[in-house]
């Protein structure tokens, strides 16, 4: 029986996670809980998997979820970056799922490694904004980092057994969201709704905008290169609009191991959370034959100038991916609430990078300390474009 703490409980994956433990209820136990606003769902959750400590981003979000959580369900029920923290460390945790939305997911990530924790990574910010660090510390305290991200699970399936030496480059596959065919002068167009409607993956609004832009794959490219100890000029990006090869592994003697399946993340997860084992899950099989045709093409990156806006931030590397990571989280939700345009979103970015003196990563204070600093210039770029 695996014990489960589970940061980001009502989010897309954090669902996803909770929905492979009810398949598997003789396999898992959860011992704790962290979540944002969502009280209504996260009562539930804790109505139905009985965690014995409970997280959420505010006071007034903690007596919400007291009113509505009976005392009989004996919930510690915390709020704030320390109760996000307490339940990443919370007693008796085996895997900590690490699912936040943004920069907030580091911290708690970085105390469960330090607490000698193995942690199952969604949060892909974490390593974005302080790779080195978070790398540095789960080699001294001997923690395993197992990614859930579909393309890093993909590599991750797709390494066991082999040489690091022997690997030549990973390529990251990407859907290319629902604009990769549309002329780029209709970007500055595209509404929020338009946006949100990915073609193959059902996530959250964050993570569908990052596609659309193709930062969430500027953002899977610095992750690949931080996790699997490669330069990111070793990381490549394939456009694969059918989604179904997750990611591929080029090795020295030109031979490609890829991992296939439907687009659905339970199949990461669970990998994730019984590394090496795997699990039965219930789910069609891939049926390729139905498929027919899997396609394969290079990246545009005038249409997606995120994705080069990455691989720019990864090659002067220190504080500068913390900085993207952070400018693109305010510039996101800044479009989803009309504030700007869709290619306002790149733009901000770029600005925000072109702003910032880089200096190596040192410390976890100094990287909340560089990301506040990005957020705060963001959202001053985000007012002054408004018209
Ligand atoms: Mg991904």
């Amino acid at each position: 029986m695996k014990r489960l703490a589970i940061l980001g409980s009502t989010g897309s994956i954090g669902q996803n996670t909770l929905s492979v433990v009810a398949e598997h209820p003789q396999e898992f136990m959860v011992v704790s809980l962290a979540a944002g606003q969502n009280t209504a769902l996260l009562a539930e959750q804790i109505e139905q998997f009985r965690p014995r400590v409970v997280s959420v981003q505010d006071e007034a979000a903690a007596a919400r979820l007291k009113e509505l959580t009976p005392p009989s369900l004996a919930a510690e029920i915390l709020f704030g970056p320390e109760g996000a923290v307490a339940a990443a460390t919370a007693p008796g945790a085996d895997l900590v799922v690490s699912a936040m939305v943004g920069a907030v997911g580091l911290e708690p990530t970085l105390a469960a490694v330090d607490a000698g924790i193995p942690v199952a990574l969604a949060n892909k910010e974490t390593l974005v904004a302080a790779g080195s660090l978070v790398m540095a510390l789960a080699r001294t305290r001997g923690v395993p980092l197992i990614p859930v991200d579909s393309e890093h699970s993909a590599i991750f399936q797709a390494i066991q057994g082999q040489r690091r030496e022997d690997i030549r480059k990973l390529w990251l596959t990407a859907s290319g969201g629902p604009f990769r065919t549309w002329e780029p002068a209709r970007l500055g167009e595209v509404t929020a709704a338009e946006a949100l409607r990915h073609p193959n993956w059902s996530m959250g609004p964050k993570i569908t905008i990052d596609s659309a832009t193709m930062m969430n794959k500027a953002l899977e490219v610095i992750e690949a290169s931080v996790l699997f100890g490669l330069p990111v000029d070793k990381v490549g990006v394939y456009i694969h609009p059918q989604s179904i090869v997750h990611s591929l592994v080029e090795f020295v003697d030109g031979s490609v191991l890829a991992q296939l399946g439907a687009p659905d993340m339970r199949l990461p997860i669970a990998y994730a959370l019984t590394y090496p084992r795997r699990l039965p899950l219930n789910g069609p099989p891939l049926d390729l034959g139905r498929i027919g045709r899997l396609t394969f093409e290079e990246p545009d990156m005038e249409r997606f100038p995120g994705l080069r806006l990455g691989y720019e931030a990864a090659c002067t590397g220190g504080t500068m991916p913390a900085v993207l990571n952070a400018a693109n989280e305010v510039a996101v939700a800044a479009f989803l609430e009309g504030r700007i345009k869709f290619p306002d979103i790149p733009r901000v970015v770029a600005e925000t990078m072109a702003a910032h003196a880089p200096r190596p990563l040192e410390s976890l204070e100094q990287v909340l300390g560089v990301n506040r600093w990005a957020r705060d210039f963001a959202a001053e770029l985000v007012t002054n474009q408004r018209r």
